[in-house]
């Protein structure tokens, strides 16, 4: 090391003495450049921040000219800083005047300077600036220096992110850290929320970044990685991941990073210039975050995310066990943010406190989005870097109705969000109203409006909305939020539940549909390459009929004495539905020969949502007792478009002719064999949609329990009449658009329908 005054640990020392002074912030980042030119034997050392509106500014520097500070302001892409910048990484330049990227300012003087050395400000893999040291002869900077000055920007980071530089800038030129952020991400649970930031893995607050006594961290973090390794091999050692499946694999990747020499050796480099272990971790953490960021290679990005996730269990090795917020430290009002998150984890949370979610993972389709829509909580995801972008206790705004985060927001637009939610809560006021009204039409037909359920949080649902019952109770929601597979009884006491808070209004129990994307975490999981085609539903329970058949043995029992409707996803054939009625038969048998309460009676039906059961419903129709068409597979399936794929679920409009064509086929078959008939898919629970299902014939709809206002309103004040008058003949319509939203929406508009 060419450094003569000590080293980077005399440095840090130095540094943290100048953080206690009682000195301006400007003093204060002056003495940082002097120290750090010092230390390092450089002639230049200057700070750059980055500034809201995207560009670097100067300042403070040491050896370049003084009155370019606050006055050299470059692109964020512009020049050897911007590129440290742009691509958060170090840039380690003998002859910088050589490099395509080089860009000259006049007033800096920096023409002499050949050697450059600038690294990333970096926090929570942001980039908050950029910190340079600079030197006239031709030299290349040894790998310690450049180790030496990213620990030194660490403290640089906590400087900027701490407000402290604010007072120095330009109105509209603050520094990046702490401004208002807006981005945007995908809608996964309908809502608006005002609140304050939770993490649900919260950054380590470290509050000593320098090492007293540097045997001591090396101690303690090789302490940290060996019972991090111990910690793994057990857990593979258990029986539950012993034997394969993905779970395992993710283990496996895990150990393998855990025993990696090269992360290993980042973490003691880091710890050799002087932090403690956990700033150490934080450091080498801070770089892989910045490079998951970077990477859009989607393997490369997983086995980062493996690391990260690694770095926060030895963080957690390194301060303590459990950092996650106890309920009682759960602000009111508070907005979680996660990369990832499972249900049972979203669960745990009190959930009178929550009002919003931000996941950086997460499709409106995952199980944790459900869990949230269950609980009536706004919710957001892929939002990159989301567990970045904000500090514990930020003020934070979801909009879930747009797919838009305001992180600090201003007071303006927090104050517009604040009338947005009284307007809310005024319209749900009056859909509230309209809980004991009759569900008809303003013609007088009958609509019958129910809910979608899964989890006994639902339940609450089916009197506050005062709905007609629950359409689709999804029973492999009990399964997939679970550690392990619910047992026969428990699955038993959820489905006496259920039946228990719906009384004498009807409940339609959809056996498992597990497999393909619902996989479940306890269970082997077979890949294939069309998971949405392939072993999953019905044909997962026809041949290992164990679990199909204890499941049904539980709805029997549960609905012992009162009546039961079940219902089976999935079905192609008319003989799997004969197969499945079967193992119904079976065991109200077998429960009559042993005693059992049987029930009043058991409607047996299926869901229609594979195109090939269009054209056996003539068959089908002879022996269910009712059908419920699942709208959300039957569209997938017929535009061949994948539902959880936004790239193409948008791509066709579920609003178009041959779908709608569709669902009016079904329904004309079920009323010409008088069957009933509900539909449960999302389209039912969009007023636009329920408007084109109204008109083509349907009179039960299914929806989920915070569209079930909004939906009710539109029927009120439709008139099914004139709906199906106008909207029926373009089904048929020769040529124009295939998707008739356009026609439905002005429809609506003239008969000035709440939608
Ligand atoms: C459907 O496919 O429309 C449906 C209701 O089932 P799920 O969304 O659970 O697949
Ligand atoms: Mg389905």
């Amino acid at each position: 090391m060419r450094s003569t005054s000590g080293g980077p640990r005399v440095l840090l020392r130095r540094l943290r003495e100048t953080m206690a002074e009682q000195v301006s912030a400007q003093e204060r980042l002056d003495k940082i450049v002097v120290l750090i030119a010092a230390n390092m034997v450089a002639e230049v050392c200057s700070t750059y921040v980055l500034r809201v509106d995207n560009t670097l500014e100067l300042y403070a520097t040491e050896g370049l000219n003084r009155e370019a500070v606050h006055q050299t302001v470059l692109n964020a892409h512009e020049g050897l800083v911007g590129l440290v910048a742009s691509e958060a990484t170090p840039l380690n330049l003998s002859d910088a005047q050589s490099h395509p990227a080089f860009s000259f300012r006049p007033e800096t003087g920096e023409e002499i300077y050949h050697s450059f050395l600038g690294v990333p400000i970096l926090r929570a893999g942001n980039t908050l600036g950029v910190l340079v040291v600079q030197n006239r002869a031709k030299r290349t900077y040894v790998e310690e220096e450049v180790e030496a000055l990213q620990t030194t920007a660490m403290v640089l980071a906590e400087m900027i992110a701490s407000g402290e530089l604010s007072a120095l800038a330009q109105p509209g030129a603050e520094p990046a850290a702490r401004h208002s952020i807006h981005k945007t991400g995908a809608i996964l649970s309908d809502g608006i929320a005002l609140g304050h930031v939770v993490l649900h893995e919260p950054r380590v607050v470290i509050t000593n970044y320098i090492a007293e006594d540097l045997p001591k961290e090396i101690k303690r973090l090789d302490a940290a990685l060996a019972k991090l390794r111990a910690d793994l091999d057990r857990l593979l050692e258990r029986g539950d991941v012993a034997d394969g499946g993905e779970h395992r694999e993710v283990l496996e990747a895990y150990r393998m990073f855990a025993n990696d020499h090269g992360w290993s050796h980042r973490l003691h480099e880091a710890v050799a210039t002087g932090l403690t272990a956990e700033a150490a971790v934080e450091r080498v953490q801070s770089d892989t975050r910045a490079r998951m960021l970077r990477s859009t290679d989607p393997y490369l990005r997983d086995r980062l995310h493996d690391l990260e996730d690694l770095g926060h269990r030895l963080m957690r090795q390194l301060v303590g066990q459990n950092h996650a917020p106890s309920r009682e430290q759960l602000p009111d009002n508070a907005i979680l943010i996660a990369r990832s998150m499972g249900p049972a984890a979203l669960l745990d949370y009190d959930r009178t406190r929550l009002r919003g979610l931000v996941l950086e993972e997460g499709t409106a389709n995952s199980h944790v989005s459900i869990v949230a829509r269950a609980l009536g909580i706004a919710a957001v995801g892929e939002v990159p870097n989301a567990p970045g972008i904000a500090d514990p206790g930020d003020a934070i705004i979801v909009d879930a109705t747009s797919g838009s985060i305001y992180v600090r927001p201003s007071a303006e637009v927090e104050a517009a969000y604040g009338e947005r939610v009284r307007f809310r809560a005024r319209r749900q006021a009056q859909y509230s109203a309209l809980r004991d009204l009759a569900c008809v039409t303003k013609d007088g037909q009958p609509i019958d409006l129910m809910i979608n359920a899964g989890l006994a949080i639902d339940l609450p649902h089916i009197d506050d909305t005062g709905s007609s019952g629950i359409g689709l109770f999804r029973t492999e929601l009990q399964f997939m939020i679970g550690q392990s597979l619910p047992r026969s009884s428990d699955q038993l006491a959820l489905y006496r539940t259920v039946l228990d808070a719906a009384g004498s209004k009807p409940v339609t129990f959809r056996t498992l549909d597990i497999g393909g994307d619902k996989a479940l975490p306890y269970m082997e999981t077979v890949v294939e390459e069309n998971p949405a085609l392939g072993w999953r539903a019905i044909r997962l329970g026809l041949d290992r009929p164990g679990l199909l058949r204890s499941q049904i043995r539980a709805l029997l029992r549960a609905g012992g004495g009162r009546s039961l409707r079940i219902m089976f996803p999935m079905i192609s054939e008319v003989a799997e539905f004969d197969a499945a009625k079967a193992i119904v038969e079976r065991e109200l048998t077998y429960l009559r020969q042993h005693g059992h309460t049987l029930p009043e009676r058991v409607d047996v039906g299926t869901m229609v949502e594979v195109p090939a059961l269009l054209y056996q419903l003539d068959e089908l129709l002879k022996k269910v007792d009712f059908i419920s068409v699942g709208s959300n597979d039957l569209f997938q399936f017929l535009y061949a478009v994948d539902r959880g794929n936004s790239k193409v679920s948008d791509r066709f409009d579920t609003l178009s002719t041959p779908i709608l064509r569709a669902l009016r086929h079904i329904v004309r078959k079920a009323k010409a064999a008088n069957r009933s008939v509900s539909l449960c898919g999302e389209m039912a629970s969009q007023p636009l949609s329920a408007l084109a299902l109204i008109a083509i014939g349907y009179r039960a709809l299914s929806v989920s329990a915070v569209s079930h206002g909004p939906i009710k309103a539109m029927i009120l004040e439709v008139d099914a009449a004139k709906a199906e008058a106008a909207i029926l003949p373009l089904l048929d319509a020769p040529a124009g658009s295939v998707s008739i939203r356009h026609k439905l929406a002005e429809f609506a508009e003239a008969h000035g329908l709440s939608l």
